[in-house]
C-alpha cells in the first residue's frame, strides 16, 4: 500500500489555528480589552425567515407518509435548478436547467471537478487567492502557475499569452483582494482560454455583493463563455448558508474537450460520487430566490456592504491604499510600515484589538497586505473604525 505522495507537498494550513492563539495570548496579556474580530470569511446575520420557514415546511412534509421523500435526484430537484435558472435571468445570463447541478457548496465542487480532468494539466492560480485551489490540484501533483495579482494591475491579473495553461481559475470579486473583474476583462480571459483550448473555473461565491453596473456577475457575461467555463456559485455567504449548506454548479452543454461533453462527464461523476443535498436544504434554498427571500437576503448583503464601506472610508481618510470595499465583504489593504503581514497583524491587533488575516496566508502576492472582512455587526465595525483612523494617524 502505498499513499497519495502528493499530500507532502502541501503547506501545512496553520494560518487560522495560529492567529487564534496570538488572539489568545492577547486576551491573557491585556484582560477586559475588546476584540474586534474582522479576521475569519464567516457570515454573522442568521438565515432569512423566508428560508427558515420554507425549511420548516420541508420538514413536516418528511414526517408525513404523504408527502415523505427517499433519495432525491443527484442533480438537485427540478423546482430548486429552475429558481437558479430564473435567478440567472434577472442579470440576462441564459443557462439551461440542465446545465446546473445543485450541490453542497462551492468549495466541495471546486474540488470534486478536479476528477474529470487529467493529472497531467498545467493550471494557471491567481496569487493572492482562496487557498483551496492550490491545496486540491496539488493532492492531485498538477503543475501549478501563478497569474501575479499585485498594485499594478488593482489585483486583477490579466491573460499573457507567453503561459500555457489547460485549467484557469478565477475569483471574482476576489477573496482576499475583494477586487472584481469587468465583462470586458473577463472577455480577454474567455478569449484566451478558447485560443489554448483551455478550461476556466469560475469562483463566483460574492457575485450577490455587486450591486447595480461595474463588475460582471458572471463569466457567461462574455461571448464564447459557455465553450471554456464552468461557474461555482454558493449560498453561503450570498445567505448566509455556511453551516445550512448548500451551493450550485453551471456545467454548458456546448464545453466539450475530445469531442466529450464535460456535462456528461460532471454528471457521471456526480451520480457516482455524490448522494445530493437534502430536500430540506433545497426547499429552504429555493426560499432564498422567491420575492420575500430576496429582499431579506438583500437587506442582510447591504448590512455586510455598509460595513465594507465604511472600513474602506476609514482607511481612505488615512491615505492607506486598498482594494475592495465595494462589491464584496473584503478589504485589502497594505501594511503601512510594517515589515510584513504577521507583523503588521500582531501590531493592529496589540494596539486597535482589530483582528484582520495577514495577507502571506493567501499567497506570495499577499505578503504586505492584510485582510479585513465586513462580516460584522455595526457597532464592532464603528469601533474598529475609530481605531484605524487612530492607528494610522
Ligand atoms: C467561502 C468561499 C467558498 C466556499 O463556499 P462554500 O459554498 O461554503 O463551500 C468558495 N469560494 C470562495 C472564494 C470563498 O470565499
Amino acid at each position: 500500500m502505498k499513499i497519495n505522495g502528493n499530500y507532502k507537498n502541501l503547506q501545512e494550513s496553520y494560518l487560522f489555528s495560529d492567529i487564534a492563539h496570538k488572539v489568545a495570548a492577547f486576551c491573557v496579556r491585556h484582560p477586559g480589552r475588546e476584540i474586534l474580530k474582522m479576521g475569519i470569511g464567516d457570515v454573522t446575520l442568521p438565515l432569512a425567515p423566508a428560508v427558515v420557514s420554507a425549511m420548516e415546511r420541508a420538514v413536516a412534509e418528511q414526517g408525513d407518509k404523504a408527502t415523505f421523500r427517499g433519495y432525491g435526484p443527484e442533480q438537485g430537484y427540478p423546482f430548486l435548478r429552475e429558481a437558479i435558472r430564473a435567478y440567472y435571468g434577472t442579470f440576462g445570463v441564459f443557462v439551461d436547467a440542465d446545465e446546473i447541478f445543485v450541490s453542497d457548496g462551492a468549495k466541495s465542487d471546486l474540488g470534486n471537478i478536479l476528477d474529470i480532468f487529467a493529472a497531467d494539466n498545467t493550471v494557471l492560480i491567481p496569487d493572492p487567492v482562496y487557498p483551496v485551489y492550490v491545496d486540491t490540484n496539488r493532492m492531485a501533483g498538477r503543475r501549478i502557475v501563478f497569474a501575479e495579482g499585485n498594485e499594478e494591475n488593482g489585483f486583477l491579473p490579466m491573460p499573457d499569452e507567453k503561459v500555457a495553461a489547460d485549467i484557469i481559475y478565477i475569483c471574482s470579486p476576489n477573496n482576499p483582494t475583494g477586487a472584481a473583474y469587468t465583462a470586458r476583462q473577463l472577455q480577454a480571459w474567455v478569449d484566451y482560454a478558447n485560443r489554448q483550448g483551455a478550461v476556466i473555473l469560475y469562483d463566483a461565491a460574492y457575485e450577490s455583493f455587486i450591486f447595480g453596473r461595474g463588475p460582471a456577475r458572471s463569466i457567461y457575461e462574455a461571448e464564447g463563455a459557455k465553450e471554456c467555463a464552468i461557474e461555482f456559485c454558493s449560498f453561503s455567504k450570498t445567505a448566509g448558508f455556511t453551516c445550512t449548506r448548500c451551493g450550485y454548479t453551471v456545467v454548458p452543454l456546448a464545453l466539450k474537450r475530445e469531442g466529450v461533453s464535460l456535462n456528461k462527464m460532471w454528471l457521471r461523476r456526480q451520480t457516482t460520487k455524490f448522494n445530493g443535498v437534502s430536500y430540506i436544504v433545497q426547499r429552504g434554498a429555493e426560499a432564498a430566490f422567491s420575492a420575500a427571500g430576496r429582499e431579506q437576503i438583500k437587506e442582510n448583503i447591504s448590512v455586510y456592504r455598509a460595513n465594507a464601506r465604511a472600513i474602506a472610508d476609514a482607511l481612505d481618510g488615512a491615505g492607506i491604499w486598498y482594494t475592495g470595499g465595494k462589491n464584496s465583504p473584503y478589504v485589502w489593504l497594505r501594511c503601512a510600515g510594517a515589515s510584513d503581514s504577521f507583523a503588521f497583524f500582531d501590531r493592529l491587533l496589540e494596539e486597535t484589538g482589530i483582528v484582520g488575516t495577514p495577507g502571506a496566508g493567501f499567497g506570495k502576492n499577499g505578503e504586505g497586505y492584510l485582510r479585513l472582512t465586513a462580516f460584522a455587526d455595526e457597532e464592532t465595525v464603528k469601533k474598529a473604525c475609530r481605531k484605524l483612523r487612530a492607528f494610522f494617524s
